[in-house]
Parts: C-alpha cells; sequence; structure tokens
C-alpha cells in the first residue's frame, strides 16, 4: 500500500505570544525541566518522590493543611469532573453562573445532577429540577449578596461558584461565598482555574468551601495537560466516602493514591492509579518551584501592577475596560471601531499576536499577561495592540499611550 500520501510533514508550531486568558506562554524553565527528564516509568523511584514534592508545595500554594491536595492529569476541566464527581443524580446544587467557564462549569453539574430520566430527556444539555443555576449578567460579580439569597431559599446540598470567571474576566466574592455556605450548610465547591497562582489567597481561610479545583496552563504556568491541582477537605473526602461516585479515573479518592494519599494520610510511596508521566511530574515540579521562590504576594503584587499599567494604557487608546481580575484585561472598543472586534482580534492572531474576544455574548476582547510581568513584555502588548486599532482607522494619541507606560516603569520599578 502507498501510504506517502498520508504522512503529513512534521508539525511545525510557530511561536506566539500568548496574551489571552491561557493558556500563558510555558516558563522556559519548566520546559527545560520537561526536556531534561529521562524516560522513567511511572513507579521509578524519582518519579514517585517528585510526585511527593508536589504535593508538599502545592499544599503550601493553595494555602491549606487538607491532605487530599494533588493534580489531575489533565487540563483544568479533568480537575473540575474530578472535584464535581461527587455530586450524584439528584443531589440539589446552586451553581453560580457569570460567563463562559462558570456556565460550562453549570452544564458539567447539570450533567451529573441529572437523574438518568432527565439525562435521557436532553443528553447534551439536561436540566434536572434538583439543579438551580443563578445566572449573574456577563461583565458582572457574583457577590456575597446573591449567594447569600439563593442559598437561603434553596438550601441545597452543593453550591458552586467560580472565584475569577475568565470569559467576562471577573472576580466573585469568595468570602461571601464561603460565609454564605457555612450559614446554610451547603457544600461549596470553587472552580479558581484562573486565579490559582496570581491571587493571594489560602484555601483553608474559607471553611465553608470543601472543594477548589484549578489547572495547569494559568496561573501556574505549567504545559497544559500536565496536572490540574485539586484540593478536599476532610468534610469533602467523607462525604465522597461515603456515598461514592461513578468514576475510578477521576475519583477524588483514589486518584490521591498514586501521590502517596492513602485512607486520609500522607505515605511515603504512591502506588500505582494509573500512569503518570515523568515529563509531566518534572515540568509541574518546576512551576510549582518557580511560584513558590517568587512567593505568593510578591507574584499578586506584580500581576496588580502590570495589570494596571496595561488597563491605563488601552484606557489611553479610548477602551473601556469592564473586567478586574489582575491577569486579563477584558475591553470594549471605542465607538468608532464597535462591532469589529473579532477583526481585530482575527488580525492579531494572524500576526501571533494572541489575544482573544469572549467567547460568549456581549463580544469583547481579552487581553492577558501571564507570565509576562516585565516592563518589555508590557510595552511589547500596548504597542502591537496601538498598531492594530490604528492599522483599523482608530484615531489613537500614542504619545498619551506612552506617557502611560512611562508614568509606571519610571517610578514605580524604580523600587523592585
Ligand atoms: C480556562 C478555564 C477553565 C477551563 O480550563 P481548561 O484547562 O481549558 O480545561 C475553567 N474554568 C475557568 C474559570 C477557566 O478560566
Amino acid at each position: 500500500m502507498d501510504n506517502t500520501s498520508i504522512v503529513f510533514p512534521p508539525l511545525e508550531i510557530p511561536e506566539t505570544l500568548a496574551a489571552g486568558p491561557g493558556p500563558g506562554n510555558t516558563d522556559p524553565r519548566v520546559l527545560d525541566r520537561f526536556t531534561q527528564t529521562g524516560l522513567a516509568d511511572h513507579m521509578q523511584a524519582d518519579v514517585l518522590r517528585g510526585m511527593i514534592e508536589c504535593k508538599v508545595m502545592l499544599r503550601e500554594i493553595w494555602g491549606t493543611s487538607n491532605v487530599y491536595t494533588y493534580g489531575v492529569g489533565g487540563t483544568g476541566f479533568s480537575g473540575l469532573d474530578c472535584m464535581l464527581s461527587a455530586i450524584l443524580p439528584g443531589d440539589s446544587v446552586v451553581a453560580f453562573v457569570n460567563g463562559t467557564f462558570s456556565g460550562l462549569d453549570g452544564l458539567a453539574i447539570r450533567m451529573k445532577a441529572a437523574t438518568r430520566a432527565e439525562l435521557k430527556i436532553n443528553a447534551l444539555d439536561p436540566k434536572p429540577s434538583s439543579v438551580t443555576i443563578v445566572e449573574v449578567p456577563h461583565g458582572q460579580s457574583v457577590t456575597g449578596e446573591i449567594v447569600e439569597n439563593a442559598l437561603a431559599e434553596h438550601k441545597p446540598k452543593w453550591a458552586f461558584m467560580a472565584h475569577w470567571e475568565t470569559g467576562s474576566g471577573r472576580v466573585n466574592d469568595l468570602r461571601g461565598f464561603s460565609d454564605a455556605c457555612e450559614k446554610y450548610d451547603a457544600l461549596g465547591l470553587v472552580d479558581a482555574v484562573s486565579s490559582l497562582g496570581i491571587a493571594d489567597f489560602s484555601i483553608d481561610d474559607y471553611p465553608g468551601i470543601v472543594g477548589w479545583a484549578s489547572c495547569p496552563q494559568k496561573g501556574v504556568l505549567c504545559l497544559p495537560l500536565t496536572y490540574a491541582p485539586v484540593s478536599f477537605t476532610e468534610r469533602y473526602i467523607d462525604e465522597v466516602r461515603e456515598n461514592g461516585c461513578h468514576t475510578y479515573v477521576h475519583n477524588p479518592i483514589l486518584e490521591a493514591r498514586h501521590w502517596g494519599i492513602i485512607d486520609g494520610e500522607d505515605v511515603e510511596k504512591g502506588t500505582y492509579h494509573r500512569t503518570h508521566s515523568g515529563y509531566a511530574v518534572a515540568a509541574f515540579h518546576e512551576a510549582l518551584r518557580i511560584i513558590l521562590q517568587i512567593g505568593k504576594p510578591q507574584r499578586a503584587k506584580d500581576y496588580a501592577f502590570h495589570e494596571k499599567v496595561l488597563r491605563e494604557a488601552v484606557e489611553a487608546m479610548g477602551c473601556e475596560v469592564t473586567s478586574d481580575m489582575t491577569s486579563l484585561v477584558v475591553l470594549n472598543l471605542p465607538d468608532s471601531l464597535a462591532g469589529r472586534e473579532m477583526e481585530l482580534v482575527q488580525g492579531c492572531r494572524a500576526e501571533g499576536f494572541g489575544i482573544w474576544p469572549t467567547l460568549s455574548e456581549p463580544v469583547q476582547i481579552r487581553i492577558g499577561i501571564l507570565n509576562q510581568l516585565s516592563e518589555s513584555a508590557i510595552t511589547d502588548i500596548v504597542e502591537r495592540f496601538a498598531a492594530a486599532m490604528t492599522e483599523m482607522g482608530a484615531d489613537i494619541d500614542l504619545s498619551q499611550v506612552h506617557h502611560v507606560l512611562k508614568r509606571h516603569y519610571e517610578s514605580d520599578m524604580v523600587s523592585k
């Protein structure tokens, strides 16, 4: 048989500037660890030791003494799937949705809580009677008051919220959510995909929340598809121990075993759960080392500082910023370019400048700064964006824009 027509040339993927909501450009130290790693099997001593060291570092990064703290192989939704697997058919849930990602989390929750009959009615978009989705408009945050009112009314077994909703760039009220969960005895679950590694928070300060899930490639800055960090309290694990869940792979108790967590205790060596990769473990290990070496408070400060510069620079171009996350700016174009958001984004992406539109209505532009925490990186992003707007006919006062950059970087960076 002649196979030449289906053997494609080697796949070349260009280097681009990842200036969106995530993934961020992987740190060179992480890539280096990945390529320096030898092929060892998943039970080799250094791979197992690396997993246990990752677990210890992850507890520090999450700010927790939860024993059940580890990485779930895959993307953010893999960690979320593991966390949400404790929700069983018929369970009552209130989920707060204020953008694309919490919307998808809400769908995952509806799929898990649906009874067999409810699933059959609408298999890909079930509407179980036990789940209440509280919709908060795009561009607004979930407030403590919204959570309080909904939990008071529905008194659910589980409550769910995203910490930072990357779809609309909004920070939701973690304190209000945790307090309301405690008050109404709901088990709180949080999507911390976008905030871990960026915001300086410690999950043990939020006792109403029993389950947390994040991702490899946003604030943690590891390679995509390595490990999604999760952490579960004893209360959560007791729930799974008592009622079980419908998965082996994403079972929050079983999945912990390879990381040396068995029967609620740390053991010296993990036992087989599924095949982990020495490459992934080494990359993840290095990403966690980077976060701890810089320190959570410093990292949070750096993000806040550079986000402010980017925000003020795009405002000087006539854009209106509607987000309040510190790793991402979500904006409306000036009136003269309104409606041409997709065209602008596509033009930038074609040039290797990877900004993003919003994925749900209204169409806005998202510019992220994951791992772009320097004067030169932010200046590059600002200049590329200004050039793209100018090309589309915007009348930008570049001296104003440079004045913003100069004002911040000359004053604030001197001390650093
Ligand atoms: C990116 C994101 C996700 C999805 O993560 P994947 O790694 O793409 O699976 C989920 N929730 C939030 C808040 C996100 O920002």
